[in-house]
């Protein structure tokens, strides 16, 4: 077969030159020379010395609360989730645009980015019923071109203290969605029990994983996490489970950490982190030292929750670094993986090392190794899906 393009002279995350030879969506070929002998005839692209880099994989946004593609709206304050909730709520019932135009313009710049794999969650309640599920679900149709997109229906508004959520989740989930989400146990629905026992018996009628949002804090949220490890070992779905957010693993002592974070490793619960700014945070050393799977995510990006957010990873890995104080060139690289190969594992993604016979989604970034690309944050990349550029310098192109 002849090969659709020459990618010459990109650089590996170990600093070597190498061309690689696609066929179509596939590599055939990577290495040194492996574009010596191919006919001259097929079109060739100068990676200019550019890293070779995984794509980027956003494991926790909203597509259905983002308000990218209205003018800027002015964020409201809310000093507690419970207020936030309402406000979000009532500024949902006149947003102009339909989920489907703001969610597809996120969408967009997402894989602009060279972000080409995304988990949304979707808030399900019993005023937005499924209608925002269904927005998103046909999304996969419009946009799958650009970012493969995982859903997790989403209790936004509690499930105990809202009756009638219980069940738009178990219909969510014959409706299409992906995962069962949860949200503060005791802090939002005040009974722990309770919710688990909902959320968690429509994971196991449907055999499906559970993505969790945690603020609570201290001892309750470290309590809760036990109890969602327990449950995760108890029904098999290892593997299967994360915790968004878990704000209360950045404030314990080191017994209750120990205690907490052995429970998570041993029942395969993950934990995502945005960095946030102003609450504690899940310390990513110490948990990986604990065996305890972790990655990075954008979560809102210009919504009813935060004015904030580009959707670009690699300035969410940037956030994370200055918050956790990396600077060596190792912790960067191991950050820069945690919006990129770990995410992909944790959300049950083929991560296909760039090699002979992978899909060809990569990315080109200008810098000589992962640390710089961390550093700079640049903006001029290229971006590869399916062995065709979909995006450079920021902006898609197809
Ligand atoms: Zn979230």
């Amino acid at each position: 077969m002849t090969p659709s393009l020459a990618v010459e002279n990109a650089r590996t995350e170990a600093g070597e030159i190498v061309s690689l030879v696609l066929n179509n969506d596939r590599i055939a070929a990577i290495g040194l020379h492996a574009a010596a002998g191919i006919d001259l005839a097929v079109p060739r692209f100068d990676a200019a010395g550019g890293l070779l880099c995984l794509p980027f994989v956003d494991g926790h946004i909203h597509l259905d609360k983002t308000l990218i593609g209205l003018p800027f709206i002015p964020h409201i304050p809310g000093d507690t989730v419970a207020r936030r909730i309402e406000a979000e709520k009532s500024l949902r019932r006149t947003v102009a645009l339909s989920v489907e135009a703001r969610g597809g313009a996120l969408l967009e710049k997402l894989a602009a980015y060279g972000t080409l794999s995304v988990r949304s969650h979707v808030d399900i309640d019993t005023e937005v019923g499924l209608k925002g599920l269904e927005a998103v679900l046909s999304l996969k149709q419009s946009h799958g071109h650009l970012v493969d997109i995982q859903t997790v229906a989403f209790p936004q508004s509690g499930v105990l203290r809202n009756p009638g959520t219980a069940g738009l989740l178990d219909a969510a989930i014959a409706a299409g969605a992906d995962l069962v989400g949860g949200l503060d146990p005791a802090g939002i629905d005040n009974d722990v029990t309770g919710h688990l026992d909902a959320i968690f018996s429509v994971a196991a009628k449907y055999g499906v994983g559970l993505d969790i949002h945690l603020h609570d804090g201290g001892a309750l949220g470290a309590f809760e996490l036990r109890q969602i490890a327990d449950r995760t070992a108890a029904l098999g779905l290892e593997g299967k489970v994360v915790v968004s957010h878990a704000f209360c693993l950045g404030e314990l002592d080191d017994a209750e950490f120990g205690r907490t974070a052995a429970a998570l490793a041993r029942s395969g619960v993950a934990i995502m982190t945005s960095a946030p700014g102003a609450v504690p945070m899940p310390p990513v050393k110490r948990l990986a030292a604990a065996g305890v799977r972790l990655f990075c995510a954008n979560d809102n990006i210009r919504d009813a929750w935060s004015p904030f957010g580009n959707g670009d990873m690699l300035e969410r890995v940037g956030i994370l670094c200055d918050r956790q104080d990396f600077r060596s060139d190792e912790d960067l690289a191991a950050a820069f993986r945690l919006a990129t190969q770990a995410p992909a594992e944790i959300l049950g993604r083929p991560v296909e090392p760039l090699q002979a016979g992978s899909r060809a989604d990569f990315v080109i970034l200008p810098a000589a190794s992962l640390a710089e690309a961390v550093a700079a944050r640049p903006l001029d990349r290229i971006v590869f899906r399916g062995g065709t550029i979909i995006a450079r310098g920021g902006r898609l192109v197809v």
